[in-house]
């Protein structure tokens, strides 16, 4: 099965493992097959939307050294979120979130990052990386490149601290904290990039009728790194061996793959 390659060759991305993990026939239809999806779900759109606003907070902080102000950042999410809402690919709501209120409340959540986000050192806004990635047993090199790109680089005390921004409906579980594999990526991606060892943080902001942000610095050992890369070796060896199947549940509400999966069959 051909996988997804970029000019340079073959790739793989967190968000990629993380797809086929919660469904190999999503990642089928979406990375393999580039089937297009029939919506983009409300929850994704409006992430998108709250990070443009949070990388415009930040870099103005990189490029003047003063936040941006608290109306333009309210301006950067709306105009992100109105650029969604017109595209070609339509929104689609799921139960929990409707389209009408998102605005509002996306609105009241920046409110409260603004308020505790202050002026930190600002390295580096959606730092992107590319890095070769290795097996954990043999230590060779994989074919695949790990890509990504991390929200937020700032210094405390010297070291870089690598942020990931998220917006939640309710504030992570210790167990979100402590399993996310997606920063013990990057903190693969760190060292391996010349960045070094870093620290490594959550700033969720969360979707509760008063926001909350949590802020949660987060360790990841080498046993964690090593369990990222055998998950994504192992994801990769089944994409290679052809493995695809329907796997429902919760995720098929918000799926924007629903009608090509259906017409798939249950095979
Ligand atoms: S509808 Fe469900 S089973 Fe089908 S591709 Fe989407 S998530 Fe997978």
């Amino acid at each position: 099965m051909p996988r997804p390659k970029m000019p340079d060759g073959l790739y793989v991305s967190v968000s990629q493992v993380k797809t086929w993990l919660m469904c190999p026939r999503k990642y089928e239809l979406k990375y393999i097959r580039g089937v297009a999806p029939e919506f983009v779900p409300v929850n994704l759109a409006f992430g998108s939307a709250f990070h443009e606003a949070l990388a415009g907070y930040y870099n103005e902080i990189k490029v003047s050294g003063a936040p941006l102000r608290r109306d333009l950042v309210l301006d950067t999410f709306r105009a992100a979120w109105a650029k969604a809402a017109e595209g070609d690919v339509p929104l689609q709501a799921d139960d929990d979130d409707d389209p009408g209120v998102m605005i509002d409340k996306g609105v009241s959540m920046l409110h409260a990052f603004y308020e505790q986000a202050g002026t930190p050192e600002v390295e580096s806004v959606e730092h992107g990386f590319t890095i070769t990635i290795h097996d954990v047993d043999t230590g060779d090199a994989l074919e695949e490149q790990l890509v990504g790109s991390m929200d937020l680089l700032i210094r405390e005390e010297g070291r870089i601290v690598v942020v990931e921004h998220k917006t939640s409906a309710r504030r992570y579980t210790e167990d979100q904290l402590r399993h996310d594999f997606q920063l013990s990526a990057y903190q693969i991606a760190s060292r391996e990039s010349g960045l070094g060892d870093v620290a490594l943080r959550y700033q969720i902001v969360t979707k509760t009728k008063v926001p909350a942000v949590q802020i949660a610095d987060v360790h990841r050992d080498e046993r964690d790194e090593q369990d990222f890369l055998r998950t994504a070796g192992g994801v990769l060896r089944a994409i290679d061996a052809g493995v695809s199947y329907p796997l429902r549940g919760w995720q098929c509400r918000t799926c924007p793959f629903q009608g090509p999966c259906e017409q798939r069959g249950s095979s």
